[in-house]
């Protein structure tokens, strides 16, 4: 692979993958059919990330994106954003797991860490009022939490 010449040292490289991808794509005069062949991320993924959708990389992604766009790995990795497990998003798995709570599942496994997941369903209610069953469970090892 050819030497791809350094990067400006006052280049605005953005602060989100998105812009950062974005902004390395065209300092390097590449299209995305380009980045998608030399990197081996189809041309859709590479839209994604761009666009925002895509907001953090496996490591064999992130090395081949940052190796076709002639960067360092950690510049890609700095602003990637990882769901934080903390947070009060319920993302699929969380919706999958407060399923099986509700439908009496008590023991289970942490998505995160595989540890023992402490679980209970509690009774609230929704905006009209209703009593509602509300699923929660949090790790007994990690962060993993659902509210
Ligand atoms: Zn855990």
């Amino acid at each position: 692979m050819k030497q791809l010449r350094p990067l400006p040292p006052d280049m605005n490289l953005g602060d989100t993958l998105a812009r950062r991808v974005f902004a390395l794509r065209e300092f390097r005069n590449l299209t995305r059919k380009d980045l998608s062949r030399s990197s081996r991320l189809k041309e859709n993924r590479i839209e994604d990330i761009e666009t925002g959708i895509e907001t953090w990389l496996s490591s064999t992604d992130r090395q081949m994106l940052a190796m076709a766009l002639g960067v360092g790995a950690y510049l890609l990795q700095d602003v990637e954003n990882r769901p934080d497990l903390g947070s009060n998003t319920m993302y699929q798995t969380d919706i999958e797991i407060g399923k099986r709570i509700l439908a009496g599942a008590l023991d289970l496994e942490c998505p995160k860490c595989a540890a023992h997941l402490n679980c209970r369903v509690e009774q609230g209610y929704d905006m009209e009022g209703n009593v509602i069953k509300m699923a929660k469970a949090f790790c007994t090892k990690c962060p993993f939490v659902i509210r």
